[in-house]
């Protein structure tokens, strides 16, 4: 068991003496010690080989016998005691946020609220308004927080960067097998999937035994899940569960295809053989009338003989992409090469970590023709964002540097809050001297839907406004979208010709590739952005452009794949 997990377990432990009304001390003794784990260097597990973790402050005698039970059957006795004392309901209803112990108790005890269904429909029938320390408000919130949780399909997900680590680290060492011949990463992962569920890996072996005891004997393995002839499944540290499946080398691409998925694509490809009188499954192409069995060795093959273009794995969603692809009308999907250069840059002048000089150096690197520079507006206090007059020297220090420099043009900008009532941080004789505006909302994230489309519409009404980033504000696993009707900003942006972020920020990944692909469906322009604040950042664009390319965008529907000249008539710059 790894310290984040058992971290975890002192924290949920914490929860559930809180709701239980048990003493503070006690309680607070738990999440003292879980925070105390998570800034811990070395593993629990080490150290207590060593003998010492009675050693590490604040964790008594007590707590360590706890860890140590952990740590050697991967739970303890007073926390499963707890638990089944406590109806399992209210453990979800814990999990919901903004509703912590003391809350669930009080639903608990007033209204005999036992589930997260029971709690929606005492909101719904307006008994919680009626609470102490309740009203309309929290009732409202209490709903919108149970609507988002449901919402929230990233529930046990990885974010796809953790996740591409992790299988690069596996995929790595079982290239040492002398047993495996050739591993690939499959599934969601392979799809490039916003966040990733299971790693699913295939790998090419004569000696399917040997390399399965290879994979389970890895020794960050923290548990064997399954461990067979042909497969075998492990969890990783993080809480990963990776899939390996062995393959003979003849049917490697019937294989990978059929595990990249997605369930959806696959459904589409069976019925699509059975209409030409063969059945599709892991193994390769039945003839029906014969019976006969065609493997493939590629997925290239595969895909041919069902009288298809070839597929790139980021398109098997069954979006379209098999129609298309019969008729030979694949989207000439965007890449790394196609992109000219960056719109999104925070530098020193307000919460980035290098000068514009750095970041300008860093692009000529990246053989961009441009780079715009947009520290945050005022009201973003703590990224210490520019004030007017602060934002004027910008202006003049980058013109200067634009003297400077030979071979790539330096844009003045700003990421502008859009504040709670919709207007923006600048005045437009402000924003007018900028060659380009991008605007954002940073704070206020839970105002109703209403208020928060009216928000960011009118801020796309301004007539110097180019780009909305980060246009809904999710981050993996630390809040979900902001409550918003996604259709009217994009036919806002339609309406007025701005144009939309893709963030590339590998915890932001926003407009996702299902609003992206309604975008480019309705006309309206993409920019795929990395919001960098350390130079180290600008390769993130591979992750926005991964959700471009999930959203059949080409170069020609994306801004900075336009060479200077171009971008300049399109955001009015004069020359
Ligand atoms: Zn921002
Ligand atoms: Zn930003």
């Amino acid at each position: 068991m790894d310290n984040i997990r058992i971290a975890e377990k002192f924290n949920h432990m914490a929860k559930m003496l809180e709701f239980k009304g048990e003493n503070q001390f006690k309680t607070r003794a738990y999440t003292n010690a879980a925070r105390t784990i998570k800034g811990l260097d070395e593993e629990l597990q080490v150290i207590h080989k060593e003998g010492s973790i009675e050693d590490i402050p604040g964790i008594g005698k007590i707590l360590e016998s706890k860890i140590v039970e952990m740590l050697e059957t991967g739970t303890f006795e007073a926390y499963e005691k707890t638990m089944d004392e406590i109806p399992a309901g209210i453990i979800e209803i814990m999990n919901i946020p903004g509703i912590g112990p003391k809350t669930a108790r009080l639903f608990y005890e007033k209204l005999g609220v036992q589930t997260v269904d029971e709690l929606s429909r005492a909101a719904r029938e307006h008994r919680i308004r009626r609470l102490p320390r309740m009203g309309e408000k929290q009732e409202e919130k209490i709903l919108r927080s149970i609507a988002r949780q449901k919402e929230d399909k990233n529930h046990g997900r990885h974010p796809y960067v953790l996740a591409k680590e992790i299988a690069t680290e596996i995929v790595d060492f079982l290239d040492l097998c002398p047993d495996i011949e050739k591993v690939a990463i499959a599934g969601s992962l392979r799809r490039k999937q916003d966040t990733v569920g299971d790693i699913d890996l295939i790998a090419i072996s004569k000696e399917p035994e040997k390399a399965i005891s290879y994979f389970t004997g890895m020794e960050k393995v923290e548990e064997v899940l399954e461990s067979g002839t042909a497969k075998a499944a492990i969890i990783y540290p993080g809480n990963f569960h990776v899939d390996l499946r062995i393959v003979s080398r003849d049917s490697y691409g019937s294989m990978l295809q059929h595990f990249t998925g997605s369930k959806e694509h696959n459904i589409h490809l069976r019925k699509l053989a059975i209409s030409k009188g063969y059945s599709l499954n892991e193994y390769g192409l039945t003839d029906e009338s014969t019976g006969n069995l065609t493997k493939f060795s590629s997925e290239e093959d595969l895909y041919e003989n069902l009288g298809l273009e070839y597929l790139p794995p980021e398109l098997r969603e069954d979006r379209g992409e098999v129609e298309a692809a019969l008729r030979g009308k694949l989207p000439q999907l965007i890449e790394r090469k196609d992109i000219k250069g960056d719109l999104h840059v925070h530098s020193t002048w307000s919460d980035g970590a290098n000068t514009i000089e750095e970041i300008v150096d860093a692009a000529i690197l990246r053989g961009y023709e441009y780079i715009a520079i947009t520290d945050h507006s005022h009201s973003t206090g703590v990224a210490n964002g520019l004030s007017d007059k602060r934002l004027l020297e910008h202006i003049n220090a980058i013109d200067k540097l634009n003297e400077k420099y030979d071979g790539i043009r330096i844009l003045s900008g700003t990421e502008c809050d859009i504040r709670a009532d919709g207007k923006l941080d600048y005045s437009n004789n402000l924003l007018e001297q900028l060659d380009i505006v991008i605007v954002a909302v940073h704070a206020g994230l839970d105002q109703d839907r209403k208020k928060m489309t009216k928000r960011i519409v009118s801020a796309l009404e301004n007539e110097h406004v180019d780009i909305l980033a980060h246009p809904t504000g999710r981050k993996f696993g630390k809040r979900p979208a902001y409550d918003v009707d996604i259709e009217k900003v994009i036919a806002t942006a339609k309406d007025n010709d701005k144009v939309l972020e893709i963030n590339s920020s590998p915890w932001r990944l926003d407009l996702d590739d299902i609003n992206a692909k309604r975008a480019k469906e309705r006309g309206v322009m993409l920019a795929i952005n990395t919001d960098t604040h350390a130079i180290d950042h600008l390769d993130n664009i591979e992750f926005g452009i991964n959700m471009a390319r999930r959203a059949w965008v080409e170069p020609d529907d994306v801004l900075n794949t336009k060479d200077l000249k171009q971008l300049c008539s399109k955001l009015g710059i004069p020359k």
